[in-house]
């Protein structure tokens, strides 16, 4: 459904730590980018959920917060949880687990791209080609295992992986779809599946369902990969991955492997995809080691909320939200690689605001 751009409503989640920290630095940047390029500012709503408001109220996740996420047209979420603050039962508070189960946000996408400017962590040159994504099925896998794990006699304990068709099919067609997109840019478009389908009945019944939507998108090459190799490849040559699709935990790990060869978490964004809602948030947690300090590098941050501009502009057919997304990508781009302000995640001397200004700052003067 096309919607006219000024009636788009965000709701804002900051939740804890560093989540506040970035999101007050990604809202700056996103009212600054707005004056630029002209055009209608998106209306964002902030709304309580996270540890902090478990503690003032006792409700980690208000039934008013999950209508207002149903009701907006999009989430942005900075990140929730800390290291003492758990339910009576033991559980840790994790309410974008709840957030992907409610609105059934079954793709979780993960790019991961090299910035000039950033740290080589590796020395070959073809490393500053590294831009791929990593789509995580995130509804079923090992994580369906949350809540239902048993031990048995205090002597052995079992967890369940659940791999269903539907879940399997609907992560794979976001995956070749998103592999079509970026090929009108890149000229190819592969995907794999990333899998143990070797060892487990569930990793193999993954990889025939896999083989099945990849039928239907013969442009696109499909291959596999155990994740085994796949880390190994993702370390010794990440230049060549394109788009990866792959069950909910080898999927976690994976993506925190890969935010690592691009210098760190703070240059990691994400998106929680479903077929009528999405979540935005960068990678990274609440970061309790650095929170209260504004040391945070809130570009992850920036970034999840160009993934959200982009995926508003594709379901509303709205350029103008494509050309914002391209501003905040540009400006991050050019404030790295010009040396102006490096992120003191990775040694460099700008905290938090710092980066803010220097990246509003790399913004063009108009347009
Ligand atoms: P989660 O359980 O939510 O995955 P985590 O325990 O894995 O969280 P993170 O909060 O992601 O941990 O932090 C991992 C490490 O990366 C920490 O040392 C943290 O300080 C660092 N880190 C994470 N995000 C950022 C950021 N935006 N800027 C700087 N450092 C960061
Ligand atoms: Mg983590």
């Amino acid at each position: 459904m096309t919607r006219n751009t000024n009636d788009l409503t965000i709701a804002v989640l900051p939740g804890d730590g560093i989540g506040r920290e970035v999101m007050a630095a990604c809202l700056e940047l996103m009212t600054a980018t707005e004056s630029v390029s002209g055009g209608p500012p998106l209306r964002t709503a902030t709304h309580n959920a996270g540890a902090q408001y478990y503690l003032e109220s006792g409700d980690a996740l208000p039934a008013t917060t999950v209508e207002a996420c149903r009701s907006a047209d999009a989430i942005l979420f900075g990140s929730m949880g800390w290291p003492d603050v758990r339910f009576p039962d033991g559980t840790e508070i994790i309410p974008q687990l709840d957030l992907r189960m409610e609105f059934d946000l079954y793709a979780g996408v993960r790019p991961i791209r090299w910035f000039p400017g950033l740290p080589r962590i590796l020395a070959d040159e073809r490393a500053q080609g590294i831009d791929f994504v990593l789509v995580r099925e995130q509804t079923e896998g090992l994580f369906y295992a949350r809540g239902r794990g048993k031990i048995v006699d205090d002597s052995e304990a079992y967890d369940t992986m659940q791999i269903t068709r539907k879940g399997t099919a609907r992560a794979s067609e976001y995956a070749f779809g998103l592999a079509e997109r970026r090929r009108a840019r890149r000229g190819t478009g592969r995907v794999t599946c990333v899998d143990k389908a070797n060892v487990f009945t569930s990793m193999a019944f993954f990889r025939k369902v896999f083989d099945d939507v990849a039928a239907k998108h013969k442009d696109v090459e499909a291959d596999h990969a155990y994740v085994d190799a796949m880390a190994l490849n993702m370390v010794k040559k990440p230049w060549t991955l394109d788009v990866m699709v792959t069950e909910n935990m080898f999927g976690d790990i994976l993506s925190d492997l890969a935010a690592g060869l691009v210098g760190g978490m703070g240059m990691a964004p994400s998106a929680d995809v479903g077929d009528t809602h999405a979540l935005f948030q960068p990678a990274h947690g609440t970061a309790p080691d650095i929170a209260g300090q504004g040391k945070a590098n809130p570009c992850a941050m920036f970034l999840s909320a160009a993934m959200m501009l982009d995926w508003l502009a594709e379901k509303h057919g709205a350029p103008e939200l494509e050309t914002r997304a391209r501003l905040i990508e540009g400006a991050i781009e050019e404030t790295l690689s010009s040396g102006v302000a490096t992120p003191m995640e990775f040694g460099g001397g700008a905290n938090c605001a710092e980066m803010t200004r220097a990246t509003i700052a790399a913004l063009p003067s108009a347009m």
